[in-house]
């Protein structure tokens, strides 16, 4: 099929203000929100824009047709490449499937369509007290869909579990065009938890085109405390003992003293400048609880050192205190026209090595390493600062991130704990899982799309999956010849 038709094909479909197809237009949809070097870029064929999930299943049965691949997108905040369309093809945009169908009080739960904004889900439900749990720090832009695809975090995941505990069920286009649902409203299930499959398949095995969500009831208190600490030792010793001491806060978040000097001046959030790390802990339930669970942490971080405790229970404060967390990011463009954002996960326990090994790595690349992240978690969240434009800084920025991946490997943790692998992190999941994981991940990716059209090159170390699906497109092609061994 030639360029020309395809597009007309796509304008059929979705209408001619549905596709983009000029190298203008396309320019945006080449990236996401990771570091351009650290992930290559590529341009689809064309983007389309459906509004339904009968507009979603024709485009995949065209790109079948067509044999192009597909690449779901959301907002493209993603960090780790996964909207990036490596082999060209079609980018099936889902930003205009953006309604909350519906919200059920009784069963706390609601049926939204995967363009809905994170952000807006909680606020749209809150009049009715209730909130979405999975709040990444991106949540003013990032999609739900994106969220099931990433199997996203956020600070509020510490006590709530991450998007996976909040879908209840999936309404997917499959790679061969059929639309099916998985899940269903009623607790409990049998047989394989397909939702569970789906949930962070980042775009390769279907494209959600509805999202059935859990509501969370509003908590009846919420406390927000922030601890300032005169050396990072020390904080995350209070981090490991509040958990340590049963305490179970709705988030516990650590900002570095780079981060603080970013954010501060920007948003005013009331974080001392003089501090090494702050502790953000956010606690949350009956009044009663939640002011026990107060004096207890305020005594843990003072026996911590801790050079500051301050309480905020208003939400005007609290608000203030979390605006200052949630646009860090943002705020690093204060210190540096570039930031890498790294996404490891440690056990607790280690935190304090891990920081000093990250602070060791900043030194010998000589560069700016800011620290902002889950700790209640063990999700780090390392930021390395540089500018691309400088010769030789992304390549530094590459060397000291494959330090830091190792590390953590090697000392029990993760390659991710919310950002996903992409084709970010593909080349390192040797370090983590062996020929038999692999395979088994494989068979599950070829039983949904044999043909391998949904997002390819993604997740699996570079070249893993080109040959599993020559293989297949080879032994396909022998059974349509009569020729059964090869
Ligand atoms: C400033 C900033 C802060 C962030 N903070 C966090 C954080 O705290 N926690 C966290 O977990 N992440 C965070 N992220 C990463 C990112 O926001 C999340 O991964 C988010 O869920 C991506 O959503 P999106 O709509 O932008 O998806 P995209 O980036 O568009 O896509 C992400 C992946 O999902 C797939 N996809 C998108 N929509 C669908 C669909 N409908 N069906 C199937 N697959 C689909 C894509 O193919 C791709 O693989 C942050 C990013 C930024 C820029």
């Amino acid at each position: 099929m030639d360029r020309a038709t395809l597009i007309d094909r796509l304008q059929q479909i979705v209408g001619p203000n549905g596709v983009f197809h000029r190298p203008a237009d396309l320019l945006v949809y080449e990236y996401d929100g990771s570091v351009d070097g650290a992930v290559d870029t590529a341009a689809p064929a064309a983007v389309a824009l459906p509004t339904t999930t009968e507009q979603v299943a024709a485009i995949v049965t065209l790109a079948r047709q067509a044999g192009l691949p597909v690449t779901a997108r959301g907002a493209g905040t993603g960090l780790s490449g996964g909207a990036v369309a490596q082999q060209g093809g079609i980018i099936i945009a889902l930003t205009r499937m953006d309604r909350i169908i519906e919200i059920d009080r009784e069963d706390r739960t609601a049926l939204v369509e995967p363009g809905v904004i994170n952000l807006e889900l909680t606020e749209t439900t809150a009049p009715q007290g209730f909130f979405f749990a999975p709040d990444p720090s991106s949540q003013r832009a990032c999609t739900i869909g994106g969220n099931c695809a990433e199997n996203s975090g956020g600070p509020h995941c510490l006590k709530y579990g991450v998007t996976t505990n909040h879908v209840l069920g999936l309404e997917v286009v499959l790679p061969d065009g059929r639309i099916v649902w998985t899940g269903g409203r009623a607790d409990g299930s049998a047989g394989y938890d397909l939702t569970g499959a789906l949930v962070g398949s980042e775009g390769m095995l279907g494209i959600v085109t509805k999202a059935l969500v859990r509501l969370t009831p509003k908590p009846a208190a919420t406390l927000v405390q922030l601890a300032a600490f005169a050396d990072i030792e020390s904080a995350s010793l209070a981090t490991s003992k509040i958990i340590g001491a049963g305490i179970l806060p709705a988030a516990l978040e650590m900002m570095d003293n780079l981060t603080i000097q970013a954010v501060e001046p920007a948003y005013h959030a009331g974080y001392p400048l003089d501090a090494a790390a702050v502790l953000l802990i956010e606690t949350d339930g009956d009044p009663d609880e939640v002011e026990a669970m107060g004096v207890e942490i305020a005594a843990i971080c003072q026996d911590c050192a801790a050079t500051t405790v301050r309480s905020a229970t208003a939400a005007a404060e609290r608000d203030l205190l979390w605006k200052g967390r949630k646009m860090a990011l943002g705020a690093m463009g204060r210190l540096a026209p570039n930031y890498y954002l790294h996404d490891t996960v440690v056990p607790r326990s280690k935190l304090p090595a891990t920081l000093s090994r990250v602070g060791e790595i900043s030194r010998e690349y000589k560069l700016p390493i800011a620290n902002v992240f889950h700790a209640g978690d063990g999700n780090l969240h390392p930021l390395m600062l540089f500018d691309r434009r400088r010769p030789g800084d992304v390549e530094r920025v590459l060397e000291a991130s494959k330090e830091i991946i190792v590390y953590c490997v090697e000392i029990g943790g993760a390659l991710s704990g919310e950002h996903g692998i992409g084709t970010e992190k593909r080349d390192y999941m040797t370090l983590v899982f062996t020929a038999d994981d692999l395979a088994a991940m494989a068979g599950l990716r070829n039983s949904f799309d044999p043909t391998g059209y949904f997002n390819p090159e993604k997740i699996f170390p570079k070249g893993y999956m080109c040959g599993e699906v020559r293989a297949l497109r080879a032994q396909a092609m022998a059974q349509k010849l009569g020729i059964y061994a090869l």
